[in-house]
């Protein structure tokens, strides 16, 4: 089983033919979200992340972030590019605070998976929870 008992992976694959089928409506581009940390709170992301499994230098993560650093601009949380190596169980990050190019000077940092994770449980004692009444017993 991936995943945990709120939320299993069941096939253990992406729906590929729904990613497809996305990619078909013309002037209109389509972003597969990794998955992010959601605070239990409020049910918003604490951080948002691209992650891949290469990285072809600091020019080549920002181009490839460019969805995720849009949408935690507007949700004013932090984004990152995530180089995770599954064999080594190394997480690279790269921190982007809102830079745009030519400014752009990432922060890089690298976090073994037992450190990563408690890095992630350290943003959501970080996060700015914006809890309404509203999204309380909401689950997905
Ligand atoms: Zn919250």
């Amino acid at each position: 089983m991936v995943g945990t008992k709120n939320n299993v992976e069941r096939t253990g694959d992406r729906d590929l033919d729904f990613s497809a089928t996305m990619r078909k409506p013309k002037g209109i581009r389509a972003c597969d979200f990794d998955v992010v940390p959601i605070c239990p709170m409020c049910n918003l992301p604490i951080l948002l992340w691209e992650v891949k499994r290469q990285n072809k230098g600091p020019l080549w993560a920002y181009r490839h972030s460019t969805y995720v650093r849009n949408m935690a601009r507007i949700l004013g949380v932090p984004a990152y590019f995530v180089y995770h190596q599954p064999e080594l169980k190394r997480f690279d990050l790269t921190s982007y605070k809102g830079e745009d190019l030519p400014t752009f000077s990432p922060h890089t940092f690298s976090l073994r998976e037992e450190v990563f994770i408690a890095w992630i449980e350290k943003q959501q004692a970080k996060h700015v929870c914006r809890k309404t009444n509203s999204q309380s017993d909401e689950t997905n």
